[in-house]
């Protein structure tokens, strides 16, 4: 593999290497399977998250209290990028909520919840967004009525990544009634009546996603995570977490995406040489591998800073809005250099040319990662950008 490598803690390193073990020995032996059905069974699929979680590998934040180590963001990106070299690896959710729960859960949620979600039983998804309700989260109509004992969950949930087998939803709902208002997340059990899958799509032809609907369905107050209308708060800690892995993934498929390239111009000849000999073509990937390095270092950092507990909403936004953006760059200028061949559908020039495409719209797009920016060096030169 081409790409340079970071400077990282020795503890660090040795779960990214065996991270990278992991994609060598059962990612990438699968990928002509996957990408000739565009897919793997959900059999295979629950088979290699078991695996992972055997290996360490998913979860890798248990708390000590639950019996694990809690290394934290840095080793999840590390983990993230080392697996998204592997197109198989694009399809595999590994846990992104166990943080967020451990911060939030109540005593009886973390007994019920976060436990066996720690020790690789439960996996859990999250519905925040709705067919008019996006990047915008005040539209959310879901609402959470309290109704005495319980509160009665009704909406439409859309694009939900990691449902299948998933056996707890995070539910973003509105609560209206009385001194109750804002936004609520709710632990919704995928057995709870009133829950059922209302659509199963996928997003250029590549990322499995599940429309949502519930329609009275039936929770106590228990099972409410945090507070009424601490919503919002949970979200955005849920989409910080969620951006810093989206980037970590993005620079795993840059990475392939190089390396595939790389091979391409070596390999192939015309006018009387391999394409490598080109200076455009050097010129390209000499571009591409700059950004690509600069991506992986962003990501470090900002990782660095979450896990260190210091605000870095921006330093993720920047990190994220530069990896989503390398990685559409790269898949670009692979398809590119192979010709023709990186258009044929189910090669890996294509599938990632498409995949590449997400990372700019899912979770946050990047037009509201500029804004946040914008916001965050206005402020810090005593300007506004209101
Ligand atoms: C691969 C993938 C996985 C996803 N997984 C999940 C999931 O697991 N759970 C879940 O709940 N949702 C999920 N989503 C949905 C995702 O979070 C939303 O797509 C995202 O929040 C953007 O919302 P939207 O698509 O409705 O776009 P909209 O909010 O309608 O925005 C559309 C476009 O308008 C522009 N825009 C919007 N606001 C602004 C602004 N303020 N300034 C400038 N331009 C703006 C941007 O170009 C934006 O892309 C997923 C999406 C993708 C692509």
């Amino acid at each position: 593999m081409t790409s340079v490598e970071l400077q990282i803690p020795e503890s660090d390193k040795a779960l990214q290497e065996k991270a990278r073990q992991f994609m060598t020995r059962h990612l990438l032996p699968l990928e002509s399977q996957f990408l000739a059905g565009a897919s793997l069974p959900d059999d295979s699929v629950k088979t290699l998250r078991a695996m992972l979680a055997a290996a360490g590998l998913d979860r890798p934040q248990i708390p000590g209290s639950l019996g694990g180590r809690c290394p934290g963001f840095l080793s999840q990106c590390l983990v993230q990028d080392e697996l998204s070299y592997s197109v198989v690896g694009t399809e595999l959710c590994l846990e992104e909520n166990l943080q967020l729960l451990r911060q939030h859960a109540t005593v009886a949620q973390e007994e019920r919840f976060v436990r066996p979600m720690a020790h690789g039983k439960l996996h859990s998804c999250f519905a925040l967004t709705e067919p008019d309700a996006g990047s915008d989260i005040q539209s959310i109509r879901a609402t959470a009525v309290h109704c005495g004992s319980y509160y009665s969950l009704s909406g439409y949930k859309a694009y939900v990544r990691g449902l299948s087998g998933a056996g707890v939803v995070l539910v973003v709902a509105r609560t209206d009634t009385g001194d109750e208002q804002g936004l609520t997340v709710w632990l919704v059990d995928r057995n709870d009546p009133g829950l059922r899958v209302a659509a199963d799509r996928r997003l250029l032809s590549v990322e499995r996603v599940f429309d949502l609907a519930l329609s009275d369905c039936r929770l106590p107050p228990e099972r409410m995570l945090g507070g009424p209308g601490q919503g919002p708060a949970i979200v955005a800690s849920r989409l910080r977490s969620a951006e810093i892995f989206s980037a970590a993934r993005c620079n795993g498929m840059a990475r392939r995406c190089l390396d595939l390239a790389l091979q391409q111009v070596q390999r192939r000849c015309a006018f009387g040489g391999p394409l490598s000999q080109l200076q455009i073509v050097q010129h390209q990937l000499a571009e591409r591998a700059t950004e690509l390095h600069a991506a992986r270092l962003l990501v470090v950092a900002a990782a660095s800073h979450l896990d260190s507990g210091q605000q870095a909403d921006a330093q993720v936004a920047v990190a994220k809005t530069h990896a989503a953006e390398t990685a559409r760059r790269v898949a670009d200028t692979t398809v590119q250099l192979h010709g023709a061949q990186g258009c044929v559908v189910g090669t890996a020039p294509e599938f990632l040319y498409r995949s590449s495409r997400l990372g700019l719209i899912a979770n946050v797009p990047t037009e509201l990662h500029r804004v946040q920016i914008a916001e965050a060096i206005l402020d810090r030169l005593g300007g506004s950008a209101g």
